[in-house]
């Protein structure tokens, strides 16, 4: 058995709404030439993605939605039709063949799934990946299929075992909880900057599951400004908690790379400490409690040039359990995408310190934190005093 498989084609980079919209799968392209660039990753350890077919995308989405999206691709939707369902709006424009690049995503995510599942890799990672904003039957915050919705249906009706889903993307990943909201045998988890500013506005700690599905959400909002240490203190705690009062037989982890103090779109104050940290922490829980079954798949991340590729990276690395890179990026790759790089590049694995002026309020910021958490988990906290 392999220890990991990159899922990657080229099929992967039509899902693109415009030149100038921020959800941009070329970070896909950078970080995949950054780990060749860095001796990390060979051709064989590359799998080529299949495409979701209609009956796997049914798994999560509604046949009308499908229908809507097939006829986007097509250019044969009237003015305004696609509106209810999400489709053509500002966030989630109209692009040609619409469908079949959603559907790429999906199946490189239930590609990555099979690889795990038939025992082929321990882990596989799918940066094509991490659409948690799709609804069953709507698009919305530059999402069209939730890939990680279908997988994780497909996990269980296929291989009928129990999937945790960790979602450290700094937007709530609420497709993905409602998808499982009254399902007992499927956990979500989601850690994320607070919805009282930020898109999509839900995740708040009393978003806990609906009927036999009751105690399997769990939402982590953290403040504005939030930096490093207090983050990854909530989602060590709450993951390796969840993961011992769930018991999950597989985990499948969605790493947006959007809390990072460049992120244009977010404010939390994250570092690359950050994007090592997080996948090395999931995968010693993959090994301690589900025998290493990781899956893992990319999400948000509008820095694409300074922060995403080395941020992806990183999971990678932690698939392969190679050392953490550190020091100079490889010069060739600085200096063969750096002419088209609006900014200037960071030029080395760590982030310069200080990244940013202190935050005056972080005391009180780490505090609200520690109380949100203790609520979050009180449930189980007295479950297991039981
Ligand atoms: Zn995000």
């Amino acid at each position: 058995m392999k220890d990991a498989v990159f899922i990657f084609s080229e099929d992967q980079l039509s899902y693109s709404f415009s030149d100038t919209h921020p959800f941009n799968q070329k970070r896909i392209v950078l970080t995949l030439d950054l780990l060749k660039k860095t001796g990390a990753i060979q051709n064989a350890d590359i799998v080529t993605p299949r495409i979701a077919t209609d009956e796997e995308l049914l798994l999560a989405h509604d046949p009308a939605y499908i229908e809507i999206v097939k006829k986007a691709g097509r250019g044969e939707l009237q003015e305004n039709e696609g509106i209810l369902y999400g489709i053509g709006t500002e966030d989630t424009p109209i692009f040609p063949n619409m469908h079949d690049a959603s559907a790429y995503l999906v199946g490189g995510t239930l590609t990555a799934v099979d690889e795990v599942m038939e025992g082929r890799a321990k882990h596989a990672l799918n940066l094509g990946g991490g659409l948690h904003h799709g609804f069953k039957g709507k698009a919305s915050g530059f999402c069209v299929y939730n890939d990680s919705s279908v997988a994780i249906e497909y996990i269980r009706k296929k291989y009928g075992v129990r999937v945790l889903y960790i979602d450290t993307d700094a937007h709530h990943g609420d497709g993905v909880q409602w998808s499982f909201y009254d399902e007992p045998d499927i956990c979500t988890f989601s850690i994320h900057e607070t919805g009282r500013y930020l898109f999509p506005g839900t995740g708040a700690v009393t978003e806990r599951g609906n009927g036999g599905g009751y105690g399997t959400s769990f939402n982590f909002p953290i403040d504005a400004f939030t930096e490093d240490e207090s983050f990854l203190s909530i989602y060590k705690t709450a993951f390796k908690e969840v993961t011992e009062y769930f018991k999950p037989d597989v985990i499948l982890t969605q790493n947006g790379a959007d809390a990072h103090y460049f992120d244009p779109l977010t404010h939390l104050y994250g570092t690359m400490n950050l994007y090592r940290e997080i996948p090395r922490f999931a995968k010693e829980m993959a090994d301690q409690y589900c025998e290493g079954r990781w899956i893992a798949v990319g999400g948000g991340g509008y820095d694409i040039w300074r922060v995403v590729p080395r941020a992806w990276a990183h999971i990678w690395f932690a698939m392969k359990q190679l050392p953490t890179p550190i020091g100079p990026l490889p010069a060739s790759w600085l200096s063969k995408w750096q002419e088209e790089a609006p900014v200037p590049f960071i030029p080395t694995w760590e982030d310069p310190t200080p990244l940013y002026e202190p935050i005056p309020r972080k005391a009180e910021i780490t505090e609200k934190n520690a109380q949100m958490l203790e609520r979050a988990l009180h449930l189980i906290r007295n479950e297991s005093k039981k």
